[in-house]
Formats: structure tokens, C-alpha cells, sequence
């Protein structure tokens, strides 16, 4: 029997052995977990799962069309299926190939994609549609490092692309597919780590079929978007008996959590200027977050508006009103919008055309916007448009 001290020690041993392992799992479920499968024999379950349960009708399914597939992918980057289809048909009826997205005004581009989010994924499309044509005749290279060449595409894009359009054997490792792999493998570790990235590609390429690399590829689209979701429907799993996550009781603990640090907020204030029933807004430089969308002017939020407004627009605000401020959520910040609502009597000063615009409500809707500016029309008090309507500029 051992002693109250050798316990506490054989518990520390323990306790070490897991922090250097990276597993919040029971050592036991550890132990007696099996080692996942044959590489042969996921993919082979995955391909065979696929042709009967996968999703095979999607708008972006059974073409070898780069052009359609490079489009699928992007706007399906942090984005769902239901709300990309119905942009997706669009933007094909308006750019039905490279050529004509090339073409495009970046505005028209920009305003086909506003609802769709992360509108950086909009202007690399549009500058990718241009290099493709500068570079490539307007044809798509058939090798992921040529594609991957190209703004906005990644390499686990690049791969899916040369997958679906040219049956080049290449992995993806997407979020999905990187919470598959950290789960049926037990993977330890954030897989944004570089170290453990670099272990989920050599995984994934480790796994690849000798025959059906497309069905393949989407068989573990699917798996991650409808079975190993956030909380997996193991028993519909195809791969079920040889998940180590599963074997181990712990499909909760894979993948590891980003570590935890604070999100930094930002503050800013923006004006909604209104002139007889119209708002101002103005065109955001390329650069930098929401460029090249419309947006109302942003002031310091230390600023006072109606004396910005003299300031910079020249114009006399009444009725200043502070809305309730809109918080927006960034990657690597929140930004906390303070809207500040006022009435302008003397509109025509400021100029329309070039960098700004007065739109009616309906304009700027339809117009290429961010969501928080979607969002501020929406709760933009009707009696000020009613009152500004009065004031008759
Ligand atoms: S068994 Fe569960 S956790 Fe494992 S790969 Fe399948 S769905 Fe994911």
C-alpha cells in the first residue's frame, strides 16, 4: 500500500505526464483507447459514407468549372451553405465567368457580396478575376501552388479547387476538417499553433485516396458540416469505431481551445447625417476594415458631432440625438459604434459624388454597405427622416 506522500507524488507524476501530453482526458479512457484505423480504410468509409448520405445536389456540385467551384469556395469561407446559395446564383447571373468579373466595377462587386460579410473576400475575388486574366489568359493553373499565387486563396482552398475542377490529389484542412482530424486522431493541441497545423496537413495528406480524391474531398466537407459538428452526431459517423476522441469519451475536449486572451475594444463614433429625408455617407479608402464600402462619416469618440459637422462638412446639426451604442464583433477586436443622429438644414454644402453621397434609406440599403451600417438604417429614428422632410433643407 503506498504512502499518503507516495500518493501525492505518483499524482504529480500524473498530473505532469498530462500537461506534457496536452490531453484533458481521463488517463484511464487514455489507456484504453484504440489507435485510429488504417488511413485506407477512413478514406475508403468516408468515399463510401458519402455517394449515399453527402450532400450531392448543391448549386456548385457536379461541374468541373473552376471558375464556379474557386467562386463556392470563398464565399463558403466562414460562411453557412443556406445563406451562400442565393448569393452564389446572383453573383453567376452578373459574373457568369472570370472574364466579366474581371471587367466589373469593384463597387458592383462589392455590392452583390454586402450581407455576405468579410468583404476583403469580395476584393481579392475581383483582384484574383484580373490576375487571372493578366497572367493566365483568364484560364485557371491546374496546380495549387499557381492558385494559391492568387489573393484571397489559401491552400486548403487551392487544394479543394484543384480537386473538384482538375482530380489532383491535395488535402483541405478548413475548420471542419481540422475539427475531424483533431478529434478522430485525438489530436492535442490548438490547431492554429503552428506546430500543430504543420501535424493536421501531414495527417491529411498521410490520408488521401489513391482513387476519388472529389468525392473524398467533399465526404469530409460533409462529415465536419453535418455529423462531426460542434456537438458531433457520432452514431452517424462512418468513422465512428476507429475515433479516438469517441474511444476516449472526450469528443468535447478536440479540438483544444484557442488559449484564452482578452479581446481589446474599440470605441468610435458615427454620424447619421440627415438632409431633407437623405443620409450622408461616405466611400471608405481601399484599405482597411469595411474598405471600399459606403459608410457614415466616423468621428473621434471624444469628439463632439455637431461640432465636427461644422467642422469638416460645414454643416449646422440639430436635433442631436445618441443612439444606443452597437457593438460589432472583429476577429481580433470589438468595435463598440456610439451613433449619433442629427438633422442638417444646409445638406447641398457637402458634395455629391467622388468619396460621398446623400442616399435615401432605400439607396443605402441597396447600396454596398457593412452589416453595423445595415444595422444603424435600421434603427435610424423614423421622425428624423419625417422632421428633415419638414425642415426642407
Ligand atoms: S465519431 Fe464522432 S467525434 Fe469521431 S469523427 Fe465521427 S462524429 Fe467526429
Amino acid at each position: 500500500m503506498k504512502s499518503p506522500a507516495g500518493s501525492r507524488r505518483a499524482g504529480r507524476v500524473r498530473a505532469r505526464a498530462r500537461a506534457a501530453e496536452h490531453v484533458a482526458v481521463p488517463a484511464a479512457a487514455r489507456k484504453a483507447a484504440k489507435p485510429a484505423g488504417k488511413p485506407a480504410d477512413f478514406a475508403a468509409q468516408l468515399i463510401a459514407w458519402q455517394r449515399r448520405h453527402g450532400r450531392n445536389d448543391l448549386p456548385w456540385q457536379n461541374t468541373r468549372d473552376a471558375y464556379r467551384i474557386w467562386l463556392s469556395e470563398i464565399m463558403l469561407q466562414q460562411t453557412q451553405v443556406g445563406t451562400v446559395i442565393p448569393y452564389y446564383r446572383t453573383f453567376l447571373e452578373h459574373f457568369p465567368d472570370v472574364a466579366s468579373l474581371a471587367a466589373a466595377d469593384l463597387n458592383a462587386v462589392l455590392r452583390l457580396w454586402s450581407g455576405l460579410g468579410y468583404y476583403s473576400r469580395a476584393r481579392n475575388l475581383h483582384r484574383a478575376a484580373n490576375a487571372l486574366v493578366a497572367v493566365h489568359g483568364g484560364a485557371f493553373p491546374r496546380g495549387r501552388e499557381a492558385l494559391e499565387a492568387l489573393p484571397g486563396v489559401g491552400r486548403s482552398t487551392a487544394a479543394a479547387i484543384v480537386a473538384f475542377a482538375f482530380r489532383r490529389s491535395e488535402a483541405i484542412l478548413d475548420g471542419n476538417v481540422r475539427r475531424v482530424l483533431a478529434r478522430h486522431f485525438a489530436v492535442a493541441g490548438f490547431p492554429g499553433d503552428a506546430k500543430v497545423a504543420a501535424k493536421l496537413w501531414t495527417l491529411a495528406e498521410s490520408l488521401l485516396p489513391a482513387r476519388g480524391i472529389a468525392r473524398y474531398t467533399q465526404a469530409l466537407m460533409d462529415l465536419g458540416a453535418t455529423v462531426c459538428t460542434r456537438k458531433p452526431s457520432c452514431e452517424r459517423c462512418p468513422v465512428r469505431a476507429s475515433c479516438r476522441a469517441r474511444a476516449e469519451g472526450a469528443t468535447a475536449s478536440y479540438p483544444w481551445p484557442r488559449p484564452r486572451r482578452s479581446v481589446p475594444v474599440r470605441e468610435t463614433r458615427m454620424l447619421l447625417l440627415v438632409s431633407q429625408g437623405r443620409l450622408l455617407l461616405e466611400k471608405r479608402a481601399a484599405a482597411g476594415i469595411w474598405g471600399g464600402l459606403w459608410c457614415f462619416p466616423e468621428i473621434g469618440i471624444e469628439e463632439e458631432a455637431a461640432a465636427v459637422c461644422e467642422a469638416r462638412f460645414g454643416l449646422r446639426a440639430a436635433d442631436v440625438e445618441h443612439l444606443p451604442v452597437l457593438p460589432h464583433s472583429f476577429t481580433h477586436f470589438t468595435l463598440r459604434i456610439h451613433p449619433v443622429a442629427c438633422r442638417v438644414a444646409d445638406g447641398e454644402r457637402v458634395a455629391d459624388g467622388g468619396a460621398t453621397a446623400w442616399m435615401t434609406l432605400q439607396d443605402a440599403a441597396a447600396d454596398a454597405i457593412p452589416v453595423p451600417v445595415r444595422k444603424l438604417l435600421d434603427r435610424l429614428p423614423a421622425a428624423l427622416l419625417d422632421a428633415a422632410d419638414k425642415a426642407g433643407g
